[in-house]
């Protein structure tokens, strides 16, 4: 195995540049086919499945300060989706912790995004059954981004309620973290449309659900509610419920309809790609009074500083 990045790469552009070279690609290191890669690098044949049809699992954890966050949950839900699609990778958890720890590491990133992900792969035959495919292991690590900038973390996010449905989850159980995305990208077209900066999707039942990559929660009478059922059961999501518990707040999962949603004194999404951050306009009406919350802004301030706390973070073996 070699881990050996190449020395004369160009330096990349970070994530944030406005306008990126389609050929150009994120600062980061990635694993595959056994060998650590700029992310330039980083190929995969059209015919994985994965491409293909979308049959992948994948988990996103991050780096602040040099610090992974909560990585064990992220391993538990990566292996779990691995089982329930019933794929297998030659690592096991110590040794996809090992190559996230390398990937950051060989990056340099001290606040990283993480991803591990496996597809189906491809059947060395080219047949259409799914068992005979080689299912294929990848991860690597970029600089962290986020669902919302500076500016919409200070006055809160602007968000439309979209009328596309999400994926029901007797079609695709969201536990499996997965990239059937194309009724959330329809969503953010959306909100686009309406003005708006993000997008929120219903359930089956007409009930709020998700958005792209985050889940959201709403704080009624300091008794915070979040979505239960048809979502990502979300690493930020669970994060809430146990700072709630430490900060001795009520936190709840349950139906949330659309008329509770707008009535609430506070909304906030969750995700890893951002933490905690703060909505205050749906729709083109102010949340209460259009501010970001008392309750939000003391979750986003604890849930930053647990990143530095030994109980909730553990130090990237850096070289
Ligand atoms: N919901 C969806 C559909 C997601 O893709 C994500 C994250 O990517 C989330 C919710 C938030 O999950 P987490 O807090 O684990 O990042």
């Amino acid at each position: 195995m070699s881990n050996l990045i190449d020395p004369h790469a160009k330096p990349l552009p970070s994530l944030s540049a406005r306008h990126i070279d389609p050929h150009s690609y994120p600062d980061g290191v990635a694993f595959l086919h056994g060998q650590y890669l700029p992310m330039s690098q980083a190929k995969i044949s059209v015919l994985d499945w994965g491409f293909l049809h979308s049959d992948a699992t994948y988990d996103t954890v991050h780096v602040w300060g040099g610090r992974f966050f909560r990585l064990d949950l992220h391993l538990d839900r990566f292996f779990g989706g691995l089982e329930k699609l019933r794929m297998t990778i030659p690592f096991d958890r110590d040794g996809v912790a090992e190559i996230l720890h390398n990937c950051v590491a060989l990056s340099g990133h001290r606040a990283a995004y993480v991803e591990m992900l496996c597809t189906r792969g491809a059947s060395p035959t080219f047949s259409r059954d799914p068992r005979d495919a080689v299912n294929r292991f990848m991860a690597f690590a970029v600089p962290f981004g986020s669902v919302a900038d500076a500016e919409q973390l200070q006055r809160g996010l602007h968000v439309a309620i979209s009328d596309k449905v999400r994926i029901p989850p007797a079609s695709i159980d969201p536990t499996i973290k997965n990239y059937h995305w194309l009724d959330l990208v329809r969503g953010l077209y959306d909100a686009y449309d309406r003005g708006a900066e993000t997008a929120l999707l219903l359930d089956f039942n007409g009930n709020v659900a998700e958005g792209p990559g985050f889940n959201v929660f709403c704080v009624d009478d300091g008794k915070l509610s979040t979505p239960a059922v048809g979502v990502l059961p979300g690493i930020t999501r669970r994060t809430v419920f146990d700072l709630g518990a430490e900060a001795g707040l009520a936190v709840a999962a349950a139906d949330v309809s659309v008329a509770a949603l707008r009535q609430s004194d506070e909304v906030f999404i969750t995700s890893t790609a951002g933490g905690i951050m703060p909505v205050t306009m749906i729709d083109g009406i102010p949340v209460a009074d259009g501010k970001v919350g008392a309750i939000t802004s003391r979750l986003m301030a604890i849930y930053w500083r647990k990143h530095e706390d030994p109980a909730w973070s553990s130090p990237v073996r850096y070289p």
